[in-house]
């Protein structure tokens, strides 16, 4: 045995190293490894979908980010050369309503400069060539300039769409391929179109999708007929044929040809081995989900794993990693299904219904909402008890990121910037006497729970004259939020049973 650690991770995408950075966060003993030898130079993600931009906020990196991006609050939807209609991220309900676009290499980038201030690197040019399973380790036999054992109590497989973990395991991979193959394109082009706004242009050759990376280059992506042949020198009449507008392109910076495949392992967890990202499942390109999805995953798993191991919660804890990412990937592969079967019809006699379909929906403000929001990953929430539907902040959703006011200085911080990977636990303090045995609890506990408590004189944060009870219709009462910003526990008092009970589920302790 060379190594041994509590996680090894193989793969260091945006899967792998969102894991890696939340455990560097956690203190947790771990390797991540990667077979290429440098970081890679690939854009194939640029969509980062602002759920995303929320969990970069708790992991301390969104600003990095949109500090070197571009953010898009408009999509237009064009049908045969017409401008029919705009989907607007701008009406979100979120700090981040926009779409954000960067390069995935830089995006990785970003996570792989912050995981090495935490002291920890990439292993590049080490490949995991197979594993030898026990009951309570597995050992990764890796390939490398020195081959090397590692001893890890699990493994986490981030290696992408090809995985060779899920091969080594024999797991099926079952979905679908499409038939059609689609092209990409980034390139320097010169034409008459918004640089601020996404272009979607439905045509019956096929779709054409426009996003503008920087002011003189854009991702081009659309469809190819069954049979068609195509290379760089179409992208020209490709381009103009489908959007009905002149473009003289300047240079190709990168031209690929892809297939489309939506596709999902039957069960994320496998004794000690836990699947992420596209080893687990892989969609359409269309919408821009994959690489959300991993790293949402990521950031479920790494403080379940956190609680597991340095807490010794059972790993019942983990597994809820299971049951939560794989109803979301299925919602996922559904989804991106759909859009990307209504993207590839070019029959030319339902364009003009997909048109008036278009132009009908995106005006009704909730369904242009709803679209939006499902295209954000901000509608996803995970089951809970809670019996009251359809309210803003129930059990099981995404908290609202809610700006608090601090007392020292009256700036205002979100909820999210002050995260520190402990549940947040918001009290919303009356001065109600029934209080002393919660605050108890939750003094005791300080390592599980951050407490932030909101009165009209509490430090370091307050909250004037009810403000923040009112917006959540609660004069009084205890808000539970998991280190990946859903809510826990809601109650409308301040006693502790409720609470207690509730943390059991989650905590080694009662
Ligand atoms: C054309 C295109 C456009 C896309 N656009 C978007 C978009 O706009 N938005 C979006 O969200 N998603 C998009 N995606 C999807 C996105 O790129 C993927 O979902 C994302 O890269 C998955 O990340 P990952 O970390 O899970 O896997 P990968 O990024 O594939 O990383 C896996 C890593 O594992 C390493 N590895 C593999 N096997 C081993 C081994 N045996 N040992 C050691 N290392 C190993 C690989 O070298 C690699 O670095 C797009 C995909 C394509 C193809």
């Amino acid at each position: 045995m060379d190594q041994q650690v509590d996680v090894l991770i193989v793969g260091a995408g945006p899967t792998g190293l969102t894991l890696a950075l939340t455990l560097a966060r956690y203190g947790i003993s771990f390797e991540i490894i990667d077979r290429k030898t440098t970081p890679s130079n690939n854009s194939r993600a640029i969509g980062i979908q602002p759920r995303t931009i929320e969990v970069f906020s708790r992991l301390d990196v969104a600003k990095e980010v949109l500090d070197r991006a571009r953010t898009i609050e408009k999509g237009n939807l064009y049908f045969s050369g017409q401008w029919t209609a705009k989907l607007e991220f701008s009406r979100l309900v979120t700090p981040y309503p926009f779409v954000t676009l960067l390069r995935q290499n830089e995006t990785e980038a970003i996570l792989e400069q912050a995981l090495n201030r935490h002291g920890h690197f990439v292993r590049r040019g080490e490949s995991l060539i197979s594993l030898t399973h026990y009951p309570s380790r597995v050992l990764a036999h890796l390939e490398g300039d020195t081959p090397r054992t590692i001893e890890a109590k699990y493994v986490v497989a981030a290696d992408g769409a090809n995985s060779s973990i899920r091969r080594m395991l024999a797991l099926p991979f079952s979905g679908k391929s499409f038939k059609e193959s689609w092209v990409l394109a980034d390139m320097k082009a010169r034409w008459n179109i918004s640089r601020e706004e996404v272009h979607i242009f439905f045509s019956n050759r096929g779709v054409l999708e426009v996003f503008p990376l920087t002011d003189d280059t854009i991702r081009i992506t659309g469809n190819l007929a069954n049979d068609e042949s195509f290379d760089e020198s179409k992208l020209r009449e490709l381009v103009e044929q489908r959007s009905h507008m002149p473009v003289e392109i300047d240079e190709v910076e990168w031209f690929s040809l892809f297939r489309v495949h939506n596709r999902m392992v039957d069960a994320f967890i496998h004794n000690r081995v836990i699947l992420m990202g596209d080893a687990a499942h892989i969609n359409s390109p269309v919408g821009g989900q994959g690489m959300n999805t991993g790293i949402a995953d990521s950031f479920n798993l790494g403080w379940k794993l956190w609680l597991h191991l340095k807490a010794g919660a059972s790993f019942g804890v983990v597994s809820t990693y299971r049951d939560e990412r794989e109803h979301v990937a299925r919602n996922v592969l559904q989804t991106t299904n759909v859009a990307t079967e209504v993207l590839q019809t070019t029959l030319p006699m339902l364009l003009p219904f997909q048109a008036l379909g278009a132009d009908v929906f995106t005006r009704v403000n909730l369904i242009n909402q709803k679209i939006t929001e499902r295209i954000a990953q901000l509608h996803l929430s995970y089951p809970s008890h809670s019996r009251i539907p359809f309210q803003r902040v129930a059990e099981g959703k995404i908290f609202p990121e809610i700006e608090m006011i601090r007392t020292d200085d009256g700036m205002r911080q979100k909820i999210s910037e002050v995260a520190d990977g402990r549940f947040q636990v918001l009290v919303l303090d009356d001065g109600s006497r029934d209080s002393a045995a919660l605050y108890d609890y939750l003094n005791e506990h300080q390592s599980f729970f951050q407490i932030i408590t909101l009165s009209k004189t509490s430090r370091p944060f307050f909250d004037q004259g009810n403000e923040l009870a009112k917006s959540f219709f609660m004069r009084r009462g205890v808000l539970v939020i998991r280190p990946d910003g859903y809510l826990l526990h809601k109650q409308r008092h301040l006693r502790l049973a409720p609470l207690q009970e509730k943390m059991s589920d989650w905590l080694p302790f009662a």
